[in-house]
């Protein structure tokens, strides 16, 4: 299953998975996935069009609205969730192994995400029984007024390469939670994680047509189910360019949407930081997951009393980062998961030199790592924000690091981005910590910490970082439509409407 191939018969084979069905796509059009750690294809997967969308969607509205999967208590769908998260965790090694050859992210990585995955769908297996409507001191007599929450319809998850079990399980626990069904679309660029994720959805025993699962690129197979009339909303993960895309889409189906996209996240080193605490973040920020990360904290914004001592410490940090095969436990950073991937960021390097940043360390290609889209960790001192590296996502191991000298001009440099993703804070002031908390404008912060998540605490971000939030318990009523019942209480009948009292 793992072995890379270069030979179409060595290939991993996957399938559709529709209406509790694996299956292959009605064309019988199929594409290879490439393992970036060496540049081969080591699995195929089949091309969804829009004929396999309109089945996976017209298998989740059946099941919907017929059969077993309405009809079942909220405490039953729960504990299909809960046997759902135990699955998940008991093959996370295989499904990290999986998602490490598909995407290149370390294997240390992906199976403790995915083991952490299930706490997911545990959490939101937990909520399933604890959704709640409300009696209204309604204006008017003899009339009892009360709201249920109802599921919202047939949900149409999106999902990129970089994270496709945590970022699928932030839209699909909520939603089965509260007795929606979904079809999720894994990415083009790493098919086989949620494929295989399937094959559990089968074992856990949903009703045909609850979770489908289909691979496809964005035309057509993303723009025919954003854009489905039984889609009733639309859960997306990935860029701001396709989001555009998204929204437009849901023109015709009025389906209400969530955007989880990128950002430009900032984190501020202040002089009384502990230096090496802040160089934990900042290296986790950007180089953890080799820099692939949404949340990626890729400006740093550092206090000119700790700058130069705090640059000296991260050239040696970058420098000291073991690089190499994302299976072997001993790698610190994998490669890139794609080839286009590393010729975009070695160009926007190339921009923000020639807008006056300064290589400070990396800035190319690992020597000795010729298969594969490697790239060193990097780091680019910058004069100012008109340097590109500073206002673009680069999605890889490139921070670009700033000099400050107060509190105010330090936060005016964070807040000056269109993203509104994550941010963090680095100081051993409390009161600092809770001022500048509250003055950066994200959608979460993190103080003398970063990158930590948990289903508990809600995520997500705003302006070209999206809108809504994923994990928590709001989380789950975006997957919910209120329902007023008016019930008259009156022993008398209802009064004739033309004759007024
Ligand atoms: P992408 O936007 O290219 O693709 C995301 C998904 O959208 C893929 O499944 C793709 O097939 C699909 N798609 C493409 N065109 C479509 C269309 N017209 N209609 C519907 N769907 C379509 O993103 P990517 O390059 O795979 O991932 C990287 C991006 O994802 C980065 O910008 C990153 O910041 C973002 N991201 C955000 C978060 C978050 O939670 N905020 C998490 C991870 C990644």
């Amino acid at each position: 299953m793992t072995a890379p191939a270069t030979d179409e018969t060595e290939l991993a084979q996957y399938q559709l998975y529709i209406d509790g069905a694996f299956c292959e796509a009605e064309s019988g059009a199929r594409f290879n996935s490439v393992n970036p750690a060496t540049g081969l294809a080591w699995a195929s997967a089949p091309a969804a069009g829009e004929a396999d969308v309109d089945r996976a969607v017209g298998a989740a509205g059946r099941a919907l609205n017929e059969g077993e999967w309405p009809a079942m208590s909220a405490t039953q769908r729960g504990k299909l969730l809960f046997g759902l998260a135990e699955l998940v965790a008991k093959n996370a090694e295989t499904l990290g192994r999986i998602e490490t050859t598909d995407s290149g992210k370390l294997a240390a990585e992906t199976k403790a995400q995915t083991a952490y995955v299930g706490d997911y769908y545990r959490y939101y297996g937990g909520l399933a029984d604890k959704i709640q409507g409300a009696t209204l001191p309604i204006d008017k007599p003899d009339m009892h007024v009360f709201t249920t929450r109802e599921p919202i319809g047939v949900v149409a998850a999106i999902v990129p390469w970089n994270a496709q079990m945590f970022l699928s399980a932030t839209k699909v626990g909520p939603a089965l939670a509260a007795g929606n069904t979904v079809v999720v679309k894994a990415s083009e660029e790493a098919p086989a994680p949620l494929l295989e994720f399937a094959k559990l959805v089968d074992q856990a025993g949903f009703p045909p047509g609850v979770l489908n699962v289909i691979t496809g690129f964005g035309e057509p197979c993303g723009r025919a189910l954003t854009s489905h009339r039984g889609v009733a909303r639309v859960a997306f993960t990935g860029g701001p360019e396709t989001a555009r895309h998204v929204v437009r889409n849901t023109a015709n189906n009025f389906a209400s949407v969530s955007l989880e996209l990128g950002g430009k996240s900032a984190i501020l080193v202040f002089d009384d930081a502990d230096l090496e605490g802040a160089l934990n973040g900042a290296i986790a920020g950007n180089f953890g997951a080799t820099g692939q990360s949404c949340v990626a904290g890729s400006r740093v914004f550092v206090q000119a009393g700790i700058h130069d001592r705090f640059i000296e410490r991260l050239v040696e940090r970058a420098e000291a980062i073991r690089i190499g095969d994302p299976l072997d436990p001993s790698t610190q950073m994998g490669p890139l998961a794609t080839e286009a991937q590393r010729d975009r960021i070695e160009s926007v390097i190339g921009e923000s030199t020639a807008h006056g940043a300064t290589v400070l360390t990396g800035g190319g290609r690992p020597p000795g790592l010729d298969e594969g889209w490697y790239f060193q960790p990097t780091v680019l001192g910058c004069p100012n924000q008109d340097v590109p590296s500073t206002r673009v996502e680069m999605f890889g191991p490139v921070m670009s690091v700033l000099k400050f000298d107060t509190e105010e001009a330090g936060v005016g440099l964070a807040n000056d981005s269109e993203f509104g993703l994550a941010a963090g804070v680095f100081t051993s002031d409390v009161a600092r910590a809770h001022r500048v908390a509250k003055a950066v404008r994200a959608g979460i912060v993190w103080v003398n910490t970063y990158r930590a998540i948990s289903p508990i605490s809600p995520f997500g971000g705003f302006g070209q970082s999206g809108y809504g939030r994923e994990a928590g318990i709001d989380a789950m009523y975006d997957y919910t439509r209120t329902k007023a019942v008016w019930v008259n209480t009156s022993s008398e009948p209802m009064a004739n409407p033309f004759v007024m009292r």
